[in-house]
């Protein structure tokens, strides 16, 4: 049984003020659950103070939303693997969409990023998915296997069952437009079938799959309840703690069905 995994992505907002009162009321609405695995992904700045806001709760980990792939040198505005661990950081967000639409990020810099993630043992969360244009044109699934092949190669087992994928179609990413259940499971289903041919069945049955793309805490259960959504990756409603720990439990309910 793969646990689930509800991520909050706060992309260039949330000052350190807002930040601390975002987990305070957070750990009032979910306390520190352990059938559901959080991570809170807020701006490099505010890093450390989530951090000591969650002070002991095991269960809410802290990302990042994105890294560069060298250890260390002249790349002036860049933060390195060894960086993010040196705040404790789990898990790192690589190719997103608007990093690959607005900073032209290719798969091949995405792969650099994946494998330079895992040599410093922090969990990538991989963002694949297809723009309109390419779902119109009966595209999504070469795409899905492209942007899959080529983000995760030369990765061995364990890396790729500790590697998080998040399919978000560019057409539902903060637009209010989700992919509804159906669409998104076939999706899944195909990228886990994807994930059977470059690895084997056990491998591929550990990978989580997330689902991002306007997730909201009226549209996440039906989301969540599909056989091979294993959690969300959350935009826009992850900014206010109310609707993002209803998320959060809505994850719970999938778990339980
Ligand atoms: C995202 O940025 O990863 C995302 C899914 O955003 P939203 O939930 O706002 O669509």
């Amino acid at each position: 049984m793969r646990k689930k995994i509800v991520a909050a992505n706060w992309k260039m907002n949330m000052t350190q003020a807002e930040s601390a009162a975002f987990i305070k009321s957070l750990l009032l609405e979910i306390g520190d659950m352990a059938d559901v695995e959080v991570v809170i992904i807020p701006p490099f700045t505010a890093i450390t103070k989530v951090t000591e806001s969650l002070g002991k709760s095991q269960n809410i980990k802290v990302g990042a939303q994105n890294m560069h792939w060298e250890r260390s040198g002249p790349f002036t505005g860049e933060i390195s693997a060894a960086l993010l661990r040196d705040l404790f950081v789990r898990y790192v967000v690589l190719g997103h969409s608007e990093r690959r639409a607005l900073f032209c990020e290719t798969d091949e810099i995405v792969n650099r990023k994946v494998r330079a993630a895992h040599e410093a043992t922090l969990r990538p969360i991989v963002c694949i998915g297809e723009t309109l244009e390419q779902r119109d044109k009966g595209n999504v699934e070469k795409i899905l296997s492209i942007q899959l092949r080529s983000s995760l190669a030369d990765l061995n087992e364990k890396e790729l069952q500790e590697t998080v994928i998040a399919y978000e179609p560019v057409w539902a990413i903060g637009t209010g437009r989700n992919a509804t259940p159906a669409q998104a499971q076939e999706a899944h289903a195909f990228i886990r079938a994807t994930l059977r041919e470059m690895s084997d069945d056990a491998t591929a049955d550990r990978i989580r799959i997330q689902y991002g793309g306007s997730v909201k805490p009226d549209n996440a259960r039906a989301l969540m309840s599909q056989p091979d959504i294993d959690g969300a990756l959350v935009g826009g409603a992850s900014l206010d703690p109310r609707s993002f720990a209803r998320i959060v439990n809505a994850a719970r309910e999938g778990h339980q069905l």
